[in-house]
């Protein structure tokens, strides 16, 4: 079962996904996919606070 948590802990209204999952991962598709983006969006903003060697290359 997916054991992504959705909504606020010590709510009610707090509960895991519980679809079924591949063998080898933890969520189901949908919220592997979206762990997956989450990674990609940080690696991204930590690759613009990297300085620009190539951009100034007038001859
Ligand atoms: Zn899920």
């Amino acid at each position: 079962m997916c054991s992504w948590p959705e909504g606020d802990p010590g709510t009610e209204a707090f509960r895991f996904c519980g679809k079924s999952v591949a063998p080898d991962k933890p969520y189901c598709p949908e919220h592997c996919d979206r762990a997956y983006n989450t990674t990609v969006k940080k690696r991204k903003s930590a690759w613009f606070q990297l300085p620009r060697f190539t951009k100034h290359s007038d001859f």
